[in-house]
């Protein structure tokens, strides 16, 4: 494959961009090689700067569940554009999307839209800090929630113990009031909240978390959360900006039927512009500025383009529920394929797929904790990735990300990507 343009961008960003990059996991230091700079994308299909094509199961990290550019979010766009790129006041479509938000999440009676999910997040604690009038929040271990400082904390030694910086340039002051717990522990949660009794404002988790590879809850753990948050007068969020509007019009919560207090959205709810969104109970929403004292604010927030996109994208998932049934039958295909393939040539690997999200871990042990999740044998993906690249499929360059499918993955695409799949296995266990 010829990648002399990727290349030559590459080394003349690293001279302008920190890493050459924008966001650190595109530089594809993970599984070894360079980024390929992309500059068009169409349906099911990724085109790089040197004209090679790749089918595509990241779909911008989750967003495009349509296929990329989409002509019914094109023309919203394009629409939305003659009348002006940003106002910085209200406009009628921030009103309709925030209604079709509200009747399509079981949790959201009121939504503040933001620009990115990290906003989302960090937003939400505030507000759940400042509903409860309590300091600290539990997060789990592998869950990823964007990149405010208090969620960037590694996994800590024991279940009661404070949490450590994840990175430089987060405090000690700001990690004390993160309890890390293990996901899918009920007992874990127990001990911290009887350890910090009346001290916890929120629990946040992604419902079926996708950022250590995708994991699946066991039966009664969201149930199981929702009764000890409701025992404790702590705020439970749901993070679904990758679960949300993909595995169900509602979510993660609308498929196990747990609501939480607060949700926070981002992904799909921009049809591919940067848009994010924190919402929730009426009660705790009034919090927010300016109905409530919790500032929250943002020059860009409700642009109009981003909104066009965005209720172009919700609508059209509204109105037509099979698109659900048809991103579970192609989750299926690819799962059940995969899982075939491995067994036809004596590989036994972990494969978790809910509906259109999906993730292959090298290793045969059950994975549904961070834990286990780090099993996986991450040089082997590594070696699988560029394997796959080279016969033309684009996957997210980590093992620890979920895979993504869009409704433009035809049964013939599909076949492609199991053929990539077999010659790719054989390949690397060579
Ligand atoms: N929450 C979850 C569950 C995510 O997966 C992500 C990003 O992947 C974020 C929050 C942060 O969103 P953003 O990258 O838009 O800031």
């Amino acid at each position: 494959m010829q990648i002399s343009e990727s290349k030559r961008l590459f080394a003349h960003a690293q001279n302008f961009i920190p890493g050459g990059v924008n966001s650190p996991v595109r530089a594809f230091r993970a599984v070894g090689g360079e980024p390929l700079f992309i500059k068009k994308a169409e349906g099911p299909y990724l085109i790089d700067e040197d004209g090679n094509q790749f089918i595509e199961l990241i779909n911008s990290w989750g967003p495009m569940i349509l296929g990329h550019n989409h002509p019914m979010i094109k023309d919203a766009v394009v629409k939305a554009m003659e009348e002006g790129t940003s106002f910085g006041a209200p406009t009628a479509k921030e009103v309709e999307i925030a209604e079709l938000i509200v009747s399509m999440v079981p949790s959201v009676e009121k939504v503040r839209m933001v620009n990115s999910g990290t906003e989302a997040t960090m937003s939400a604690i505030r507000v759940a800090r400042g509903y409860t009038g309590r300091d600290k929040f539990i997060k789990m271990e592998g869950h990823y929630h964007g990149h405010g400082d208090s969620f960037l904390i590694s996994a800590g030694s024991g279940a009661i113990t404070m949490g450590n910086p994840d990175s430089p340039g987060v405090t000690q002051g700001t990690a004390k009031d993160t309890l890390l717990a293990p996901y899918n522990d009920l007992d874990a949660i127990e001990i911290l909240v009887s350890a910090n009794k009346g001290e916890i404002a929120a629990l946040i988790l992604e419902p079926v978390p996708g950022n250590m590879g995708l994991c699946l809850p066991k039966p009664g753990y969201l149930q199981g959360l929702r009764d000890i948050c409701t025992r404790e007068g702590i705020v439970l969020i749901f993070d679904e900006v990758m679960t949300g509007f993909r595995l169900a019009k509602g979510g993660a919560q609308e498929l196990f039927g747990v609501t939480p207090d607060m949700t926070t959205l981002g992904k799909i709810i921009g049809g591919g512009m940067p848009v994010g969104a924190y919402g929730g109970k009426k009660e705790i929403m009034e919090f927010v500025s300016p109905a409530g004292p919790v500032y929250q604010a943002g020059t860009l927030s409700g642009n109009p383009i981003a909104m066009a996109a965005g209720l172009a994208m919700l609508k059209h998932l509204n109105e037509h529920p099979e698109e659900y049934a048809r991103l579970n039958h192609i989750g299926e295909l690819i799962s059940d394929g995969i899982i075939a393939i491995n067994k036809e040539l004596g590989f036994d690997f972990t494969v978790n797929r809910l509906g259109s999200m999906y993730s292959l871990f090298f290793t045969s042990q059950e994975v549904n904790d961070f834990a286990s999740a780090k099993l996986s044998d991450t040089a082997l993906f590594g070696k699988y990735f560029q394997a796959m690249l080279k016969r033309g499929v684009y996957l997210a360059p980590s093992q620890f990300e979920s895979l993504f499918l869009s409704t433009a993955l035809s049964d013939e695409i599909i076949q492609k990507i199991l053929d990539a799949h077999r010659e790719s296995i054989k390949e690397i266990m060579n």
